[in-house]
C-alpha cells in the first residue's frame, strides 16, 4: 500500500525536570544524560538519512523539549536539515513547559524557524496544578503565553486537562475562559487518565479520591465542545480544537490518516505503509543500541489489511471530517457501506454517526464515545 502522503518527522526528547503525578509517558529526570542523548540522536538521524522522502512537518515533543538550551535545540535543527529534506513551508512544532519559556529561549526558537509552540498549561487553577504535580504556576503559564506572542509566535497551542478529581464543570469552564482570552490558535483538551503506577494512580487505588464517573465525563466533554465552538473554534478531533482549518495540527493529522512518519528518540513510533516500528522505551537501551551502530528499534510489526482497516476506521471516527466511503474502499479494499450496513444503520439510529455526501461522520455524541465506535 502506497499512501502517496507526505511524511512527518517526530523527535522525542525523553527528559523532564520532575515527573508530574499523573504521567506514565517515558521520560527521565537524569538530565546529565542530555549530551549523550543528543549525540545518539544525530547518529540515529544519519541511519535514516535516505529512507524517507521529503517531510512537511517536524514535531519536537517529549518529555520536555523546552528544558534544552537554545544551542542544544539549534544543534538538533541543524542536524535535521543536514539529514532530511523538507517542503518549502513546513510546520515545525515544539512542546514546552511554561516554566521554561524565558525570552532568550523563545526568541531563539523563533529564529530557528520553529513556527508552532505548544504550551503545557494544563490548568489556570493553582489547586489543580498542585494536585497534578506540575512544576509551574498559573501565573507562569500566563507570562509564558504572553511572552510567546511577544516573541512573534502566530500559532500558539495550549494543552489543558479536565476531569481532575474534585474539579467541577464550572471550574473547568473557568480555565477554558482564561485560555480563550489569549486567543490561542489551537487548544488540546485531554481527559485525565491515571496510569496505575503513577503517584495519583496509586492514591486513587488506595481510595483517597474518586474519579469523575461516565456521566460527568460526558458533561465535561460536551460542555468543552459547546464552549469552544461558541468561541469560534472547530472541534476537529476528539481532544483538539483549532481557530480555523489553517491551524489544524498538520503533524498530528498524519497519525490519524495513515500518512508515513518517522519517530526518533526513545519510545518514538514510526510508520511506513504497511509497517510500524518503535524504539526502545528506556534511554539506556536506546543509547546502547546506537553505540553498537544498530537502529534502536525494539519491535516491528507488519499490519494486515484488516488491521489497517480497523485502525483507519477507529482513527477516522475520532475526527470531525470522518471517513470517506469511496477512499476507504479504494485504499483498504472494503466496501464499508455494503459490508456493515446493519451496524451503520444502528449507529445512525442511536445518533452516533451520520452519512452525508459519501462520508461517515461521528456526531457530537459519537465523538464523545469515539473509543467504542469501531465497526469491523
Ligand atoms: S512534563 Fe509531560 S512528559 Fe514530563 S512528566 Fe509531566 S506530563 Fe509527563
Amino acid at each position: 500500500m502506497n499512501s502517496g502522503k507526505t511524511p512527518g518527522l517526530y523527535i522525542h526528547i525523553p527528559f523532564c525536570l520532575s515527573k508530574c503525578h499523573y504521567c506514565d509517558f517515558y521520560s527521565s529526570t537524569s538530565i546529565s544524560a542530555v549530551p549523550d542523548f543528543l549525540k545518539a540522536l544525530v547518529k540515529e538521524m544519519k541511519m535514516y538519512r535516505n529512507m524517507f522522502d521529503v517531510f512537511d512537518t517536524l514535531y519536537i515533543g517529549g518529555g520536555t523539549p523546552s528544558l534544552l538550551t537554545p544551542s542544544q535545540l539549534e544543534d538538533i535543527l541543524t542536524s535535521v536539515q543536514k539529514n532530511f529534506d523538507f517542503t518549502s513551508e513546513p510546520e515545525i512544532s515544539i512542546e514546552t513547559n511554561p516554566a521554561d519559556l524565558d525570552r532568550p529561549l523563545l526568541e531563539s526558537t523563533r529564529e530557528m524557524g520553529i513556527n508552532r509552540i505548544n504550551i503545557g498549561v494544563q490548568s489556570f487553577d493553582e489547586k489543580v496544578l498542585g494536585l497534578l504535580g506540575r512544576r509551574h504556576s498559573a501565573k507562569q503559564a500566563i507570562l509564558a503565553i504572553e511572552a510567546s506572542r511577544k516573541a512573534g509566535f502566530q500559532n500558539i497551542g495550549l494543552d489543558l486537562i479536565y476531569g481532575v478529581p474534585g474539579q467541577d464543570v464550572n471550574s473547568w469552564l473557568d480555565t477554558l475562559r482564561q485560555a480563550v482570552a489569549f486567543s490561542p490558535e489551537h487548544l488540546s483538551c485531554y481527559q485525565l487518565t491515571l496510569g496505575a503506577k503513577t503517584p495519583l494512580g496509586v492514591r486513587y487505588q488506595a481510595g483517597e479520591f474518586l474519579m469523575p464517573g461516565e456521566e460527568l465525563q460526558y458533561e465535561f466533554f460536551i460542555k468543552t465542545s459547546e464552549f469552544l465552538e461558541d468561541a469560534g473554534y472547530i472541534h476537529y478531533e476528539v481532544s483538539n480544537f483549532a481557530k480555523g482549518t489553517k491551524y489544524v495540527s498538520r503533524h498530528n493529522q498524519k497519525y490519524w490518516d495513515h500518512s508515513p512518519y518517522l519517530g526518533l528518540g526513545p519510545s518514538a513510533h514510526s510508520f511506513q505503509p504497511d509497517r510500524r516500528w518503535w524504539n526502545h522505551r528506556s534511554l539506556d537501551q536506546y543509547l546502547a543500541a546506537i553505540k553498537a551502530e544498530n537502529l534502536p528499534v525494539e519491535e516491528t510489526e507488519t499490519l494486515t489489511m484488516e488491521q489497517l482497516r480497523l485502525e483507519a476506521l477507529y482513527l477516522g471516527l475520532r475526527t470531525k471530517k470522518g471517513v470517506s466511503l469511496y477512499d476507504f474502499k479504494n485504499r483498504y479494499h472494503y466496501d464499508l457501506f455494503a459490508e456493515k450496513k446493519e451496524m451503520i444503520d444502528r449507529l445512525q439510529e442511536e445518533g452516533l454517526i451520520s452519512i452525508q455526501d459519501g462520508r461517515l461522520y461521528p456526531t457530537q455524541t459519537g465523538l464523545a464515545v469515539a473509543d467504542s465506535l469501531a465497526l469491523i
